[in-house]
């Protein structure tokens, strides 16, 4: 098989993680029977500095030619004046709505040996592993009317059949690879567009007579992630809901260094980090690259149906915790303090050591 990604650094430590992303997919490829083809363009801040413009045709087009999309992340101080549609951040917005990226799915795992780190017990903690699919391209965002003046101010949030139809059919979908659960979040007690978001979810449901369907009020679900995580499997949220419950489903689960997240459309699909550029250490080698390295776990999983490369690095990545390493973002007392490029060393070791392990085991069975 051969696969062709186009490969967008941004700014920042996007440029240093995505290094050792690289660094990654050629490690995959020498072990698994397929090949990228990589192409890399600008976005962002060095995308402006080179072309006045953070997000081009051509950037676009490869996109567009790809099987896969794989962001560092963009923005920076140098570019913070720049008129509003100039910005890095812009770009950003324009590839996801330009690539039609409607699904946004961030995974809430714990990685056993950095329980200690969350603000949760681990008796609570231990064993989550859950993903939010967030709504990215509709609901109260895009909806119109929208605006204000001096006496009031006002967003719609509205959803039609389609949209909620195909990010429902979505979580069903994910939901079959993993634990067959799916909680639909609304507030349909008290919003018209969230009963009606649990109707559709109800009819799409009937395809999918395998997967438990279950509907949880939004802020009920807010503390239910904090105070039994292990109950969910697949969340599917609209993207005002969304937005919220993934920043507490992801924090408790480790730093912002260590999520990674997919986004996903009809025909496209992008995965970065969900940090961003991280001007204060950027150029340092201090980044934490395991949101990035994750990312491309879940490029695997979901863009080339390669989940047993994906399960590798996650157990890489686990291992190599466990071991005690850690930058700059996660340290702890006792631990060792290792650098972008040491930490991604120890982690591709590991990576060829269960793999090996793993040969192994299938030579003796
Ligand atoms: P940030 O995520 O870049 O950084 C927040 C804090 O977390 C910083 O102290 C940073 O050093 C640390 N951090 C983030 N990622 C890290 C990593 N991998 N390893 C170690 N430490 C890490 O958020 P910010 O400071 O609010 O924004 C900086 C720039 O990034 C801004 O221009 C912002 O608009 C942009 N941004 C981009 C994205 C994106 O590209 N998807 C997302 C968020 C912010």
């Amino acid at each position: 098989m051969s696969y062709k990604i186009t490969v967008l650094p941004g700014d920042g430590i996007g440029q240093e993680i995505m290094v050792q992303a690289l660094r990654f997919l050629k490690v995959v490829a020498e072990k698994f029977d397929v090949s990228f083809q990589l192409e890399e363009k600008q976005i962002g801040g060095t995308s402006y500095d080179l072309f006045g413009n953070p997000l081009t045709e051509d950037t676009l087009e490869s996109c567009y030619a790809s099987d896969a999309v794989l962001l560092g992340a963009v923005g920076g101080y140098k570019w913070e004046s720049l008129e509003h549609h100039l910005k890095p951040e812009a770009a950003l917005l324009k590839l996801r709505k330009s690539l039609d990226l409607y699904a946004n799915i961030r995974p809430a795992r714990v990685y056993k040996s950095f329980l200690e780190a969350s603000s949760l017990k681990n008796e609570i903690l231990d064993g989550t592993d859950f993903v939010v699919l967030r709504e990215l391209t509709g609901g109260i965002y895009f909806g119109q009317p929208r605006g204000y003046d001096k006496n009031e101010g006002y967003n719609t949030m509205r959803y039609s059949r389609p949209e909620v139809e195909r990010i429902a059919r979505q979580a069903f979908e994910i939901a079959k690879t993993r634990g067959k659960r799916v909680t639909s979040v609304d507030k349909a007690n008290v919003l018209e567009v969230s009963q009606f978001w649990r109707e559709v979810g109800k009819e799409v449901h009937k395809d999918y007579p395998e997967i438990e369907l279950n509907h949880m009020y939004v802020d009920n679900t807010a503390m239910q992630i904090v105070r039994n995580p292990r109950q969910f499997d697949v969340m599917l949220t609209s993207n005002l809901f969304g937005d919220i419950l993934s920043d507490i489903a992801g924090m408790i689960t480790g730093s912002l260094g260590m999520l990674p997240s997919a986004s996903i459309g009809e025909k496209y699909a992008l995965y970065e980090p969900v940090h961003g550029s991280a001007p204060d250490i950027a150029g340092q080698n201090k980044a934490n690259p395991i949101a990035m390295i994750a990312s491309v776990a879940m490029m695997f999983e979901y863009s080339f149906q390669m989940s047993h490369a994906a399960k590798l690095i996650d157990e890489a990545i686990e291992r190599t915790l466990k071991k005690g390493l850690r930058t700059v973002d996660i340290q702890q007392q006792g631990m060792k303090l290792v650098s972008t490029v040491e930490m991604t060393d120890a982690i591709i070791n590991q990576f060829e050591e269960v793999a090996n392990e793993q040969a192994v085991g299938m030579f003796l069975l």
